[in-house]
Protein backbone atom coordinates (compact mmCIF):
# COMPACT_ATOMS: atom_id res chain seq x y z
CA UNK A 1 0.00 0.00 0.00
CA UNK A 2 1.28 3.28 -1.08
CA UNK A 3 2.06 5.46 1.95
CA UNK A 4 1.01 8.67 0.54
CA UNK A 5 -3.03 6.60 0.41
CA UNK A 6 -3.32 6.95 4.24
CA UNK A 7 -4.59 10.29 3.89
CA UNK A 8 -6.92 9.11 1.73
CA UNK A 9 -8.85 6.30 3.66
CA UNK A 10 -11.45 6.41 6.25
CA UNK A 11 -12.98 3.87 8.65
CA UNK A 12 -15.38 1.56 6.80
CA UNK A 13 -17.87 1.30 9.90
CA UNK A 14 -20.85 2.78 9.93
CA UNK A 15 -19.73 6.64 12.11
CA UNK A 16 -18.76 9.68 10.80
CA UNK A 17 -16.33 9.93 8.62
CA UNK A 18 -12.85 9.29 10.23
CA UNK A 19 -9.06 8.78 9.40
CA UNK A 20 -6.96 6.36 10.24
CA UNK A 21 -3.94 5.81 12.34
CA UNK A 22 -0.75 4.34 10.40
CA UNK A 23 1.68 1.82 12.90
CA UNK A 24 4.17 1.08 10.28
CA UNK A 25 6.09 -2.20 10.96
CA UNK A 26 7.46 -2.67 7.88
CA UNK A 27 8.36 0.36 5.06
CA UNK A 28 9.91 -0.21 1.65
CA UNK A 29 10.62 3.20 0.40
CA UNK A 30 7.33 4.33 -0.23
CA UNK A 31 4.89 1.24 0.21
CA UNK A 32 3.92 -0.34 3.79
CA UNK A 33 4.61 -3.94 3.31
CA UNK A 34 2.99 -4.31 6.91
CA UNK A 35 1.63 -2.95 10.15
CA UNK A 36 -1.80 -1.71 11.06
CA UNK A 37 -4.17 1.08 10.74
CA UNK A 38 -6.22 1.98 13.63
CA UNK A 39 -9.57 4.08 13.63
CA UNK A 40 -8.97 6.52 16.89
CA UNK A 41 -13.57 7.18 16.65
CA UNK A 42 -14.08 3.00 16.90
CA UNK A 43 -10.87 1.89 17.73
CA UNK A 44 -10.98 -1.12 15.16
CA UNK A 45 -8.28 -2.24 14.00
CA UNK A 46 -7.11 -3.16 10.12
CA UNK A 47 -4.07 -5.04 8.99
CA UNK A 48 -1.81 -5.04 6.50
CA UNK A 49 0.17 -7.99 5.19
CA UNK A 50 2.02 -8.44 1.97
CA UNK A 51 1.25 -5.10 1.52
CA UNK A 52 -2.52 -5.83 1.18
CA UNK A 53 -5.03 -3.96 3.24
CA UNK A 54 -7.16 -6.27 4.94
CA UNK A 55 -10.57 -4.30 6.19
CA UNK A 56 -13.57 -6.69 7.45
CA UNK A 57 -15.68 -8.95 5.83
CA UNK A 58 -14.60 -8.31 2.02
CA UNK A 59 -16.36 -10.26 -0.75
CA UNK A 60 -14.33 -13.43 -2.15
CA UNK A 61 -11.92 -12.46 -4.99
CA UNK A 62 -13.97 -12.26 -8.04
CA UNK A 63 -14.14 -15.14 -10.74
CA UNK A 64 -15.79 -12.90 -13.04
CA UNK A 65 -14.01 -11.83 -16.32
CA UNK A 66 -14.28 -8.43 -17.49
CA UNK A 67 -15.13 -7.02 -21.46
CA UNK A 68 -13.51 -3.74 -20.19
CA UNK A 69 -9.91 -3.73 -21.51
CA UNK A 70 -7.54 -1.07 -20.01
CA UNK A 71 -7.30 1.08 -23.27
CA UNK A 72 -11.22 1.10 -22.53
CA UNK A 73 -11.84 1.71 -19.00
CA UNK A 74 -8.68 4.67 -19.40
CA UNK A 75 -10.94 6.46 -22.54
CA UNK A 76 -13.99 5.92 -20.38
CA UNK A 77 -12.94 7.33 -16.91
CA UNK A 78 -11.56 10.28 -18.54
CA UNK A 79 -8.49 10.90 -16.76
CA UNK A 80 -6.21 14.12 -18.30
CA UNK A 81 -3.15 14.17 -16.71
CA UNK A 82 -1.36 12.70 -13.88
CA UNK A 83 -1.95 13.23 -10.47
CA UNK A 84 -4.54 11.45 -7.90
CA UNK A 85 -6.26 8.16 -7.47
CA UNK A 86 -8.07 5.84 -9.86
CA UNK A 87 -9.99 3.09 -8.39
CA UNK A 88 -10.24 -0.30 -9.80
CA UNK A 89 -13.12 -2.53 -8.41
CA UNK A 90 -12.89 -5.99 -9.16
CA UNK A 91 -12.02 -7.97 -12.22
CA UNK A 92 -10.79 -4.95 -14.18
CA UNK A 93 -7.71 -4.78 -11.81
CA UNK A 94 -6.09 -7.30 -13.13
CA UNK A 95 -5.13 -5.25 -15.90
CA UNK A 96 -3.26 -2.16 -13.50
CA UNK A 97 -0.17 -2.43 -15.41
CA UNK A 98 -1.52 -1.85 -18.64
CA UNK A 99 -4.11 0.81 -16.78
CA UNK A 100 -0.90 2.67 -15.62
CA UNK A 101 0.99 2.63 -18.42
CA UNK A 102 -1.84 4.80 -20.17
CA UNK A 103 -2.20 7.14 -16.96
CA UNK A 104 0.94 7.68 -15.86
CA UNK A 105 1.53 9.83 -12.67
CA UNK A 106 -1.96 8.17 -11.30
CA UNK A 107 -1.45 6.06 -8.63
CA UNK A 108 -4.14 3.05 -8.87
CA UNK A 109 -6.17 1.61 -5.81
CA UNK A 110 -7.16 -1.85 -6.48
CA UNK A 111 -10.21 -2.57 -4.21
CA UNK A 112 -10.89 -6.87 -4.15
CA UNK A 113 -9.35 -7.34 -7.17
CA UNK A 114 -8.58 -11.25 -8.81
CA UNK A 115 -6.55 -13.50 -6.39
CA UNK A 116 -3.86 -12.78 -8.84
CA UNK A 117 -3.09 -9.46 -8.52
CA UNK A 118 -0.30 -8.52 -5.79
CA UNK A 119 0.36 -5.49 -3.93
CA UNK A 120 3.48 -3.17 -5.02
CA UNK A 121 5.34 -1.81 -8.27
CA UNK A 122 2.94 0.50 -8.96
CA UNK A 123 -0.85 -0.68 -7.36
CA UNK A 124 -2.20 -0.77 -3.67
CA UNK A 125 -4.75 -3.65 -3.22
CA UNK A 126 -7.54 -3.27 -0.48
CA UNK A 127 -9.45 -6.31 -0.01
CA UNK A 128 -13.09 -4.29 1.89
CA UNK A 129 -16.86 -4.42 1.95
CA UNK A 130 -16.85 -0.70 1.16
CA UNK A 131 -14.94 1.72 -0.37
CA UNK A 132 -12.97 2.28 2.29
CA UNK A 133 -11.76 6.04 0.96
CA UNK A 134 -13.04 9.62 1.94
CA UNK A 135 -15.57 10.83 0.25
CA UNK A 136 -15.06 13.12 -2.74
CA UNK A 137 -11.48 11.77 -2.68
CA UNK A 138 -10.61 10.19 -5.92
CA UNK A 139 -9.82 11.15 -9.83
CA UNK A 140 -12.09 8.00 -11.34
CA UNK A 141 -13.97 4.56 -9.86
CA UNK A 142 -14.46 1.56 -12.42
CA UNK A 143 -16.60 -1.18 -10.92
CA UNK A 144 -16.55 -4.50 -12.87
CA UNK A 145 -18.79 -7.42 -12.04
CA UNK A 146 -20.45 -8.19 -9.68
CA UNK A 147 -20.14 -4.36 -8.50
CA UNK A 148 -20.78 -2.22 -11.42
CA UNK A 149 -24.58 -3.95 -10.96
CA UNK A 150 -24.92 -3.67 -7.23
CA UNK A 151 -26.45 -0.43 -5.86
CA UNK A 152 -24.04 -0.69 -2.55
CA UNK A 153 -20.88 -0.50 -4.34
CA UNK A 154 -22.04 1.96 -7.12
CA UNK A 155 -23.23 4.40 -4.70
CA UNK A 156 -19.61 3.72 -3.21
CA UNK A 157 -18.24 4.34 -6.21
CA UNK A 158 -20.13 8.04 -6.80
CA UNK A 159 -19.54 9.11 -3.16
CA UNK A 160 -15.77 8.84 -3.66
CA UNK A 161 -14.87 10.17 -6.69
CA UNK A 162 -13.91 13.95 -7.23
CA UNK A 163 -17.75 16.44 -7.97
CA UNK A 164 -17.79 16.07 -11.95
CA UNK A 165 -15.45 13.06 -12.61
CA UNK A 166 -16.78 9.77 -13.17
CA UNK A 167 -17.98 6.55 -12.21
CA UNK A 168 -18.00 3.43 -14.64
CA UNK A 169 -19.49 0.22 -14.57
CA UNK A 170 -19.55 -3.03 -16.05
CA UNK A 171 -23.74 -4.17 -15.65
CA UNK A 172 -27.16 -2.70 -15.86
CA UNK A 173 -27.47 0.98 -15.68
CA UNK A 174 -27.78 2.39 -12.39
CA UNK A 175 -30.38 4.31 -10.66
CA UNK A 176 -30.77 8.06 -12.06
CA UNK A 177 -30.21 9.15 -8.48
CA UNK A 178 -26.71 7.01 -7.59
CA UNK A 179 -25.38 7.89 -11.61
CA UNK A 180 -26.44 10.74 -14.31
CA UNK A 181 -25.48 8.35 -16.93
CA UNK A 182 -23.13 10.26 -19.65
CA UNK A 183 -23.05 6.71 -21.94
CA UNK A 184 -24.71 3.09 -21.67
CA UNK A 185 -23.34 0.45 -24.33
CA UNK A 186 -22.99 -3.32 -24.76
CA UNK A 187 -22.84 -3.56 -20.32
CA UNK A 188 -21.04 -0.57 -20.04
CA UNK A 189 -22.20 2.48 -18.50
CA UNK A 190 -20.51 5.73 -17.48
CA UNK A 191 -21.30 8.67 -15.71
CA UNK A 192 -21.17 11.38 -12.75
CA UNK A 193 -22.54 11.34 -9.37
CA UNK A 194 -25.73 13.71 -9.78
CA UNK A 195 -25.04 17.14 -8.49
ZN1 LIG B 1 -14.09 3.43 13.04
Amino acid sequence: MFIELTDHLRCPAEHEEAFLVLLPDVVEGRCVRSGTLGCPICDRRFTIAEGVLHMRDAPAPPLAATALSADALTSLVGLGGPGGYLVLVGPPAASWRDVAELAPGVALVAVNPPDEVRDGGGVSVVRARRLPLKTSSMRGVVLGQPFGTDPHWVREGARVVLPGLRVVGEGADPAPALIQLMASADGVWVGSPPR
